[in-house]
């Protein structure tokens, strides 16, 4: 019998031993491809040499030393690492331990810049329906996730939620992807101007949704239009870039390709890519100056913040991400991946769309590829999909459930970046074999 209260109380877990590139190993043996990086975590797969290296080396020398009493190297070097890589004038670092951390961060570091620039009355905060931002009480009040939600919502803050941009259910026939980037956009003001422009703080979404619906990215021209929104109202702009940052799309941060500048970033997953945890919030001049040149203090911190080993491992990391053509082998691997699944599942009856950017894709399934529907949620297609994928020796991350008011199963993709061919076709066959098993034993 298990002592672990994990998560799932009465499932029933391979045991996992071993890791070997893309692959772990389980007690029992049996070869796992990880085509998921369990959440978009592990992007240079499980046993990456200089990474193991880097985090030796840390531990000998100082494993750890208290962000209360000292800087430490490694935190410093990363935050440079990270600056130096990110565009715009975001030049400062704030390190935390993991994705809700980095969220939780950076909503209130959006609160006290207000305090900080004489602006009390901002405190509202908006976000978007299909979104998720972390599982703390603030991250989880910022997604929009019913699923996750629902029992905690008295202990929730109050945010307002908008339209996700989710162009394959919401784009009206008659307008194009810019007019309707532009519809969303303007209910992000109109809301704005509901609540009132002098109350409200910070707009949050992620740049490429993940965990809510299979890698969605935006329209093209829909993050410039909602950057000019919050820029009216003096709005911050925070993205979650936790699942879909550190070169996940095909560009070290996802916002690059979408020509803006944030006020916040968050990442996690891919910074530590799995070999520690740690998460951060890259934060622009402007807010980092008003805290400099206001109280001086950020009111906020945890004991691992900055971990000198977490630091250590996610600088190495770095530095394999920022190795000559890494973002360009993200790109035409994503390309080769996308293009597999195309060919393999285009066809699908049950595959409504296949849609991401870089090594971060998603599947929708739909009962009706006509009219989109999707299966009841009482059959758990995704659940389905995700065991019949694991017994055939395949990670994929599943989602499905109510969210945004509506139903609907996914599966994301984000495998390593290390990813071979042949992997890339292990990864169809599976993929195809397993929806196979799937709809053997479910009728849609
Ligand atoms: N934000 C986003 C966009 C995420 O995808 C996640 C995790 N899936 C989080 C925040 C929370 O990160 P963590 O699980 O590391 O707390």
């Amino acid at each position: 019998m298990t002592r672990v209260f994990h998560r799932q109380l009465h499932a029933d877990y391979p045991v996992a031993v071993e890791g070997d590139g893309c692959y772990i190993l389980d007690s029992t043996g049996k070869r796992y491809l990880d085509a998921s990086g369990g959440a978009a975590v592990s992007c240079l797969g499980h046993s990456d040499p200089a990474v193991i290296e880097a985090i030796t080396a840390q531990v000998r020398k100082l494993p750890f030393a208290h962000t209360g009493f000292f800087t430490n190297e490694p935190m410093e070097a990363l935050a440079e690492a990270l600056t130096d890589a990110a565009p715009g004038p975001l030049d400062h670092v704030y390190f935390v331990s993991g994705g809700s951390e980095a969220v939780e961060a950076a909503l209130k570091m959006a609160r006290q810049y207000f305090l900080e620039i004489g602006q009390p009355s901002r405190s509202r905060l908006i976000a978007r329906r299909q979104s998720y931002h972390g599982n703390t009480l603030g991250a989880l009040a910022a997604g929009g996730n019913q699923w996750r939600r629902a029992q905690f919502e008295p202990m929730l803050i109050e945010v307002s939620h908008v339209a996700p941009c989710y162009e394959y259910r919401d784009r009206r026939a008659d307008e194009t992807a810019e007019q309707y980037g532009a519809r969303l956009a303007a209910e992000l003001e109109a809301e704005i101007l509901r609540l009132g422009p002098e109350t409200v703080a910070a707009f949050i979404a992620e740049p490429v949704v993940g965990a809510t619906a299979g890698a969605l990215p935006p329209v093209p021209g829909y993050f410039r239009r909602i950057r000019e929104v919050c820029d009216k109202y003096g709005v911050l702009l925070i993205l979650d870039e936790v699942m879909c940052g550190m070169g996940r799309t095909g560009s070290l941060f996802a916002y690059e390709q979408e020509g803006i500048v944030p006020d916040l970033v968050t990442v996690a997953k891919g910074l530590g890519a799995g070999y520690q945890p740690i998460g951060a919030v890259l934060v622009h001049d402007r807010l980092y100056d008003a805290f400099r040149d206001g109280t001086g203090f950020f009111q906020h911190g945890h004991t691992y913040m900055g971990h000198a080993t977490a630091c250590a491992a996610a600088l190495a990391v770095q530095h394999r991400l920022s190795e000559p053509g890494m973002m360009a082998e993200v790109q035409a691997k994503g390309a080769a991946v996308m293009d597999a699944l195309r060919d393999r599942l285009g066809d699908h009856p049950h595959v409504g769309d296949i849609r991401g950017r870089g090594l971060f894709l998603g599947l929708e399934l739909v009962a009706d590829r006509v009219s989109r529907q999707p299966f009841d949620p009482a059959k758990r297609l995704h659940a389905r999909l995700k065991k019949a994928a694991l017994a055939r020796g395949l990670m994929i991350y599943p989602m499905g459930g109510t969210i945004d008011g509506r139903t609907g199963d996914h599966a994301l993709l984000a495998p390593p970046f290390i990813l071979s061919e042949a992997q890339v076709g292990e990864l169809v066959d599976k993929l195809a074999a397993s929806l196979t098993d799937v709809f053997a034993e479910v009728a849609p």
